[in-house]
C-alpha cells in the first residue's frame, strides 16, 4: 500500500493527532445536535455518529438506519464539523456518500468478514469515492485479516486510508473490554509506516476511567490520533453507556494528554540507545553461556541416562527466578514469559545433545 495520503480536511491541521469524537449512535436528532454542538464549541472538527449499528445479539438497538444522515447534514451545517459514521453494506456506503458525509468507517464485525470488505470496496470503487476511509481492526487478533481488509479499499483507489486499533475480543472478564494487544498495531506500523493508525480507547476500555491511560498510551506508542466516544448524556446512552463521556470530561482529557515528538532525536537520546544496544548485547552473550551450561548437563544426563525435563527442578527455577525478577521491579507476566523461553529453548539445545547432532 504505496502513495497513502495523510487523512485531513481543509481547517483541520495535518501536524497534530488526529481527534475524531460523538456519540456510540446517533439516538435522536436533539441529542445528536446537542452532543455536537457542545463538541463543536470544545474545538472538535470531526464528528462521529453510528447510525447502522452492528450488534452482537439481536433485541439491541440497531441503530435509527437512515434517517440519521439527515441529523449528520445538520450537524456538518450548524457547527462545521466533518461527520464520519460507521458502513457496512453496499447501500451503507451509495447512502452516505449521496449523504454528503465526509468519512466513512467499519467496523470491527465487519472488518472481520472478506465478502463484506469486498462489497464497500465495490462500492466505493463503482462511485469514484475519494474520502477517507478508517479500517478498525477486526474483532480477533489477526493482523493479515486487517491488512486484507485494508488492501481491499486500498484496491478500489482510496489512498486516504487509516486504521483504529480497538482492542480484540477474548472470552471470560478482564479490565479491558478488547485487549489492546499493543504489539498488532506496532507491527502493522513497522510494515506500513505510511499508514496513519488511530487509537480507539472506548471500544478497547469500555469504561469511562480506561479512556484517559489508553489514550496517553497510543500517543507514548506514535498513534496518529483518537476516537473516543461522547456523549450529552452518557448514562442514559441506547448503546455503549459505560464508556461514553461528556464533551466537558472529554475536553479536560485531551488537554491533559501528552504528545510527544517521534520524529525529535536528542544526543542524550542517542547516548541512552547507544546504552541499550550494549547492554542487548551483553545479554546475548550471558544467554548464550547459559545455554552452553546447559549442554554441558545435555551431556551428563545422557552419560547417566536421565530424562531432560525434572518437574520439581523445573517449578523451582521458575519460582525463585520470578520473586527475584519482581524484587527488581519487573512485572510478573513478562518474568514469566521470558523464563519460559528460556527453559524452552535450553530443553531444545539438551534435547539436540542426547540425540547427538552437533550444535
Ligand atoms: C463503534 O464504533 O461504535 C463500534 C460499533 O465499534 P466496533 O466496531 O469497534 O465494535
Ligand atoms: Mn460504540
Amino acid at each position: 500500500m504505496k502513495d497513502l495520503q495523510p487523512i485531513t480536511f481543509p481547517g483541520i491541521d495535518p501536524k497534530k493527532p488526529l481527534i475524531i469524537a460523538g456519540p456510540c449512535s446517533a439516538e435522536t436528532e436533539e441529542q445528536t445536535l446537542d452532543t455536537a454542538r457542545q463538541l463543536a464549541d470544545l474545538g472538535i472538527k470531526i464528528f462521529r455518529a453510528g447510525i447502522w449499528k452492528p450488534r452482537t445479539k439481536p433485541g439491541g438497538f440497531e441503530g435509527v438506519g437512515s434517517q440519521g444522515l439527515k441529523w449528520l447534514k445538520k450537524v456538518k451545517e450548524e457547527t462545521g464539523m466533518y461527520v464520519a459514521t460507521e458502513v457496512a453494506t453496499h447501500q451503507h456506503v451509495t447512502e452516505a456518500l449521496a449523504e454528503g458525509i465526509d468519512m466513512i468507517w467499519i467496523g470491527a464485525r465487519t472488518s472481520a468478514n472478506p465478502f463484506a470488505m469486498q462489497e464497500i470496496a465495490d462500492t466505493l470503487k463503482e462511485l469514484n469515492a475519494d474520502i477517507p476511509v478508517l479500517v478498525k481492526n477486526p474483532v480477533n487478533p489477526d493482523l493479515e485479516l486487517w491488512i486484507g481488509a485494508m488492501q481491499r479499499i486500498y484496491n478500489a483507489g482510496i489512498r486516504q486510508l487509516g486504521a483504529i486499533h480497538r482492542g480484540f475480543s477474548t472470552y471470560g472478564k478482564h479490565i479491558y473490554r478488547n485487549m489492546p494487544q499493543w504489539h498488532i498495531p506496532i507491527e502493522l506500523r513497522l510494515r506500513f509506516p505510511e499508514m496513519p493508525i488511530i487509537c480507539d480507547p472506548s471500544h478497547i476500555g469500555g469504561r469511562r476511567e480506561l479512556i484517559a491511560p489508553l489514550s496517553q498510551e497510543a500517543f507514548d506508542m506514535g498513534f496518529d490520533g483518537l476516537i473516543i466516544e461522547s456523549h450529552c448524556n452518557p448514562d442514559c446512552a441506547w448503546s455503549d453507556a459505560a464508556q461514553q463521556l461528556t464533551p466537558e470530561i472529554l475536553n479536560f482529557i485531551l488537554h491533559t494528554l501528552v504528545i510527544r515528538d517521534s520524529k525529535q532525536s536528542t544526543e542524550n537520546l542517542t547516548l541512552l540507545r547507544q546504552q541499550i544496544d550494549r547492554i542487548d548485547r551483553e545479554l546475548l552473550e550471558v544467554l548464550a553461556k547459559r545455554m552452553q551450561v546447559s549442554r554441558d548437563i545435555g551431556r551428563y544426563k545422557k552419560e547417566h541416562r536421565m530424562s531432560v525435563v525434572q518437574a520439581g527442578r523445573y517449578n523451582d527455577v521458575i519460582r525463585t527466578r520470578l520473586n527475584h525478577g519482581v524484587e527488581m521491579g519487573m512485572g510478573a507476566e513478562f518474568l514469566k514469559t521470558v523464563l519460559l523461553a528460556i527453559h524452552d529453548e535450553s530443553v531444545r539445545q539438551q534435547i539436540e545433545i542426547i540425540n547427538d547432532r552437533t550444535i
